[in-house]
């Protein structure tokens, strides 16, 4: 196969890949010419990293410090925009004259970025014309197929990029970048539209967004997060999840004179992690399947704790995974002849598709929007949650769709630019179009 030879040997160069490089001057030179991509890069030199061991709201000041920003460049375009005390910014846009008996809606993004990686000093750069053969950061961090198997969707695009030693942030501060744009448009009159609600919120990377957010005061018929990952993603159904905590109760004695009397914890929990390795888990399940997954324990000789996470996307599936569990901690206290170990279940969110599902009209306008921005639409089911599994759950049908941003929360994470203003092509053609849903 000599043809095939001369071909891998032309992505070497003297035994190495070629990579390509970010370039400041490049990013540096688009940026007189695109209003979208300058508010993206004017947002990511905040360090808004959502701080898991802060006490405070939100989690940290960068998130604040965003926020203002955003409202002062709002209040220029005449809106009512408030930023709350929790740092959630909201944007009141009245309906276009003639318009404001359509459907109202709530278009969300967040401020905060992962707290897997640095979100500070973040030196933005631009991969331009991108052929395919990989991406070198300045700190050496090679991003290919291997590690952001989307990237050979986007032969030939601008891709923004980091040095490497930060996130780029663009989950989801492209997102927030497209709300702001719209809200530029929305000023301009150009766009006829029903009420509009925009929010930014905070800490939604902490699992915390939606404590900070009021459905009965957000007040719209429909919600759409802009905080997805490639061109053309829709989400429509998250899992359900739940928390399981089993805590084990041993018996303490002195080693001396432990023979036939000590109970040690630490091994009835080795057991009980035993005992549930054949239920289904992260490592084990793709696609719809659901898993347990335990994901911290602690304790001693006296006391074991074990944390669970448990997820499906129906709520049968959630019950039978409850019930395996649930059938471990019997077996565990049949083997040790007494009730040492028990189990508590706790809600944390919703399958939104179950929600979804009573709200076609809406669904299909989504869908329209994706037709109407040329983007094939990929309806995806999200293997976690997003901040629409719980507004939808609270009476705000909401689900998520595509910033653009790939490989999120580490220094691999990159955005295509051209996916960026699908994106907001996207956002405009469902504000455009849900003025006429009735009429779909
Ligand atoms: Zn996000």
């Amino acid at each position: 196969m000599p043809r095939l030879i001369l071909i891998c040997l032309g992505l070497k160069y003297r035994g190495e890949t070629m990579h390509q490089k970010g370039s400041k001057n490049a990013l540096a030179q688009k940026l007189n010419k695109d209003p979208l991509l300058k508010n993206f890069i004017d947002y990511v030199r905040f360090d808004t990293k959502a701080d898991l061991d802060s006490n405070t709201v939100p989690s940290r000041k960068g998130q604040l410090e965003l926020g203002a920003f955003i409202v002062e460049k709002i209040k220029k375009l005449n809106f009512d925009v408030k930023q709350k005390d929790t740092g959630v910014v909201c944007v009141k846009v009245p309906a276009s004259v003639g318009f404001e008996k359509v459907k109202s809606l709530c278009l969300l993004a967040h401020l905060d970025t992962a707290p897997d990686a640095s979100g500070k000093n973040v030196n933005p750069l631009l991969v331009e014309n991108y052929a395919g053969s990989g991406i070198e950061l300045e700190n050496g961090l090679i991003i290919d197929d291997k590690i952001c198997p989307e990237l050979k969707n986007h032969l030939g695009d601008d891709i923004v990029v980091t040095d490497g030693t930060t996130l780029l942030g663009a989950d989801d501060k492209a997102g927030v970048a497209v709300l702001c744009t719209l809200l530029e448009r929305l000023s301009s009159g150009a766009v006829k539209h029903g009420p509009l609600t925009i929010i930014f919120s905070v800490d939604e990377e902490l699992g915390k967004s939606c404590s900070h957010l009021d459905v009965k005061e957000i007040n719209c018929d429909y919600g759409v997060t802009v905080d997805g990952c490639d061109l053309g993603e829709f989400d429509i159904a998250t899992f359900n999840a739940d928390a399981a905590v089993v805590t084990i109760k041993g018996r303490s004695v002195h080693t001396a004179v432990a023979k036939g009397k000590m109970l040690n914890a630490i091994k009835a929990g080795s057991k009980f992690i035993d005992l549930v390795s054949s239920i289904p888990s992260p490592e084990t399940t793709e696609g719809l399947e659901g898993f347990v997954h335990p994901h911290d324990i602690r304790g001693g000789v006296e006391q074991c704790v074990i944390k669970f996470i448990v997820r499906s996307f129906t709520k049968d599936g959630l019950i039978k995974l409850e019930d395996k569990l649930q059938a471990a901690v019997s077996k565990l206290n049949s083997l040790y002849g007494e009730e040492i170990a028990s189990i508590t279940f706790s809600f944390q969110y919703a399958n939104m598709e179950e929600v979804l599902k009573q709200h076609p009209k809406f669904l299909d306008c989504c869908r329209k929007s994706f037709e109407d921005a040329g983007v094939l639409v990929k309806e995806n089911f999200v293997r976690g949650g997003t901040d629409g599994s719980n507004l939808s759950n609270e009476g705000l049908p909401c689900p998520n769709i595509f910033t653009g941003g790939l490989c999120c929360h580490g220094p691999y994470e990159c955005l295509p630019v051209a996916s960026l203003h699908k994106s907001y092509a996207v956002v405009e053609a469902l504000v455009k179009n849900m003025a006429k849903l009735d009429a779909l």
